[in-house]
């Protein structure tokens, strides 16, 4: 081989060892089958190879707390937007300059200095049963604290973190001092002492337990897919609250890059691979998430809960306000 030749072969060699090294190290507050084969297309169609670890949204900040500078972590995926908060007023994120994410993400639903985004949008309606419930007595968020739904209100613990951005989303709106006894009249409405998640709620309502069920739209959506739970799915419909005003409370799942992520560029590209349409609506088919990306299609089932209004407050806001609405809670006496 002549000197040339020998030169090519090194770079050859030399750009093969950098695409090897091309990685992005994900952890992932999501459930590996909600997350793995969008990553796996994205290593397809990039050749970057994404390490998944997947775990409990706190524990893996708290991970990332004490790996500190030698954290391997580049991006950090969660299903809430109070977690993406705690993990930002800890400093583990750094601010991404991405006009595509900017463009594509509306404001509301990423970090004012672009700490972390949006990736999806969840909804958190009031469902109710037809026949005990007409759709025109439903109206506000702030009725259901009337007294004449009393015992008819079926909501998960007030430990969980979508109830404690709800009423983080409610205190924005009004205050604390008209939360406080919006809450307090609210949990006196309750059918039964707080328990299960958002797809118990669902199956209580469908049971007779009570009239109205708080939850999330992904969970409806999951529970139409699976044979055990399609008939209580089927029992109850969505109603959207506050449509008159400012629209109903929302969430995102979203993520953050890493302060000390060692393949930011790549962790980059995955955030904006995960706003193409593809992509979007590859969760609103799978996990019944709705687009963070106008324009993008809505899957069928989305389709059928109806088209609807979103509150526009800054989300960040929920995290600020979170140990606020988990006082608010205790003092109603939210379980
Ligand atoms: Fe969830």
């Amino acid at each position: 081989m002549k000197l040339w030749q020998k030169s090519l072969v090194a770079v050859a060699l030399s750009a093969a060892a950098l695409a090897q090294a091309a990685e992005v190290n994900v952890y992932s507050g999501r459930q590996e089958e909600l997350i793995k084969p969008m990553l796996d297309k994205f290593s397809k169609e990039t050749g970057i190879k994404v390490n998944l670890i997947t775990g409990k949204p706190d524990e893996l900040i708290s991970r990332m707390q004490s790996e500190g500078r030698n954290s391997p972590a580049d991006l950090l995926i969660s299903t809430d937007v109070g977690r993406l908060y705690r993990a930002e007023t800890q400093g583990l994120f750094q601010a991404v300059d991405s006009k595509l994410l900017t463009d594509a993400i509306p404001a509301s639903l990423r970090h004012p200095q672009q700490q972390w985004f949006g990736l999806t949008m969840r909804a958190r309606p009031v469902m109710y049963v037809p026949g005990k419930v007409k759709p025109e007595q439903l109206s506000t968020v702030e009725d259901l604290a009337d007294p004449k739904w009393k015992g008819k209100i079926c909501i998960r613990s007030s430990d969980n973190i979508y109830n404690q951005s709800m009423v983080a989303a409610l205190i924005a709106q009004l205050g604390e001092e008209k939360t406080q006894a919006w809450a307090n009249g609210f949990v006196k409405n309750f059918a039964q002492p707080p328990k299960g998640g958002d797809r118990d709620q669902i199956k209580a309502a469908a049971a007779g337990v009570c009239d109205i069920a708080i939850a999330n739209t992904y969970y409806l959506g999951g529970m139409f897919d699976e044979a055990g739970d399609k008939a209580a799915a089927e029992a109850v419909k969505v109603f959207w609250p506050n449509q008159q005003d400012r629209g109903a409370h929302i969430n995102i799942s979203g993520a953050g890059v890493a302060k000390y992520a060692p393949n930011k560029t790549e962790a980059v590209k995955l955030l904006e691979y995960m706003v193409k349409p593809e992509a979007q609506s590859w969760y609103a088919e799978v996990n019944h998430e709705y687009p963070v990306v106008q324009g993008v299609k809505w899957s069928q089932r989305l389709e059928s809960f109806g088209q609807f209004k979103a509150d526009q407050l800054q989300l960040s806001t929920l995290g600020e306000l979170n140990a606020k609405a988990i006082t608010v809670m205790d003092k109603a006496g939210w379980k």
